[in-house]
């Protein structure tokens, strides 16, 4: 039987991650990756790369922008493709694709061709969520492609990473394939750890981000550590800013920051939220009995929130009293809300910054982190210093290097890909399973580049 695997992004990076695998005649493209930062051509998934090849379903794991945020184009690209996702990554999709189709019409009039923005027109965003099909975890699905030759089964896995997120096994004729997708293998607060097989599959597809982190600390040890900064700041009357992602990560600190203040370890202080998260909020609401949650019923709404205005972002009662400030974006990109409070936090030595997440290099958080009191520093293209107090804190929503082995060596795969994570962290990981399970065939895929499964 034929079994072919290409990487169309997100080979050795976190890009426009998009895999695509022919079993027999049928073939499966697993997510459509907007890159985060590449505005060229490698800012959607390359799927000129399968010249003739079968194309016959796309599998969504999340809604997170880099696997989704190129449907509209891979779709416009194959328009006979499948779409298929969880329930909750099909709510969650228009949010997060009408955003990201705003910030591509704004950002990159210049550098695409008209048509292919066109793709992210309002209506166009709409109608495609009509063609969306949802699958239920753990419910096996029967593919078979107009050339396919057998069937695939296909069946999605609670993942552990945000609301809908999956992993996916495909099976065909005996052959076996697990794809991680982004996976977290420790409960959060408010969803539960991954609850993926562990019986011997052939291949085994990884994800890597944390993979080159000695430890990855754990939310509770993280949690104090949090509490501790905001008790010093609140103490001189300061407030808290943390750029935070409105997908997951919103979702995570509202519940851990009111946590916290239940438990008398820190202040009742106002928690300010905006932006598109508090749209997303009301979805993981409407999934608090039905999808994987630790406390089923929670709604993350009924934490008491402030809405952060943009019209009046830079005179909020945050400036008067102590507060917790979530703004997006996490990396505090240009024109978001978080990038402009920054700049007023700069100038106020009892106010503070937290951040949360990953910051990647060349974004204005990057800058920020990396910058000493009272020195001049690159934020955003301008120079800027700061006399307010910066700390970091991980939060982290995929799986230590140690978890993933844990599943390498529990499944005894065939075949390891590792992928979804930078160069380092792919071969650091590549060089534990090996030293694990040797003889174990591992590949790091070159984007384009075609590998045989068998
Ligand atoms: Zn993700
Ligand atoms: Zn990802």
């Amino acid at each position: 039987m034929h079994a072919e695997l290409i990487m169309l992004g997100g080979a050795e990076e976190i890009g426009a991650n998009s895999c695509y695998i022919e079993l027999d005649g049928t073939g499966i493209i697993i997510d459509g990756g907007l890159h985060p930062r590449d505005r060229t051509s490698r800012a959607f998934p390359d799927v000129d790369i399968l010249g003739e090849r079968p194309t016959d379903a796309l599998l969504v794991t999340h809604a997170h922008s880099d696997h989704i945020g190129g449907v509209p184009y891979v779709m416009r690209r194959l328009p006979h493709l499948r779409p298929i996702m969880t329930f909750a990554t099909r709510d969650l999709s228009h949010i997060v694709l009408q955003n990201g189709g705003r910030l591509l019409r704004n950002d990159l009039g210049a550098s695409f061709p008209k048509e292919w923005l066109s793709f992210y027109q309002r209506e166009e965003i709409e109608a495609l969520r009509y063609a969306f099909e949802a699958l239920r975890y753990d419910e096996p699905l029967t593919l078979r492609g107009y050339s396919g030759r057998s069937d695939v089964e296909v069946t999605f896995h609670w993942s552990g990473h945000i609301l809908g997120s999956a992993s996916v096994s495909l099976k065909c004729r005996g052959l076996s394939i697990l794809h991680t997708a982004d996976v977290m293998m420790a409960d959060q607060v408010v969803v539960p750890k991954a609850n993926l097989p562990r019986h011997h599959v052939d291949v085994l597809i990884t994800e890597s981000t944390n993979a080159a982190t000695e430890s990855v600390p754990d939310f509770p040890s993280e949690a104090k550590r949090l509490a501790a900064f905001i008790n010093t700041i609140a103490a001189r009357n300061g407030s808290v800013l943390m750029p935070c992602f409105a997908l997951g990560k919103l979702q995570e600190m509202i519940p851990l920051l009111y946590n916290l203040m239940r438990k008398g370890s820190i202040p009742h202080l106002p928690i300010y939220t905006g932006g598109i998260g508090v749209r997303i909020n009301k979805v993981y609401d409407q999934y608090c009995y039905s999808d994987p949650m630790r406390r089923p019923g929670f709604e993350v709404s009924d934490v008491p929130q402030v809405r952060l205005r943009r019209d009046e972002l830079l005179h909020g009662d945050y400036f008067k009293e102590p507060s917790i400030v979530l703004a997006p974006s996490g990396m505090m990109n240009q024109g978001t809300m978080s990038f402009a409070l920054a700049r007023q936090w700069f100038t106020k030595k009892e106010f503070g910054i937290a951040f949360i997440g990953y910051q990647d290099p060349t974004t204005p958080g990057y800058g920020l982190l990396n910058s000493e009191k009272k020195k001049p520093f690159d934020f955003g293209g301008t120079r800027c210093s700061r006399v307010c107090d910066v700390e970091r804190f991980r939060f982290s929503g995929h799986a230590s290097r140690e978890h993933l082995l844990e599943l390498a060596t529990d499944i005894r795969p065939k075949t390891v890909v590792v992928a979804h994570g930078d160069v380092h962290a792919c071969e650091l990981l590549a060089a534990e399973i090996n030293a694990r399970l040797p003889g174990t065939r591992i590949i790091i895929p070159r984007h384009g580049a075609s590998y045989s499964l068998r």
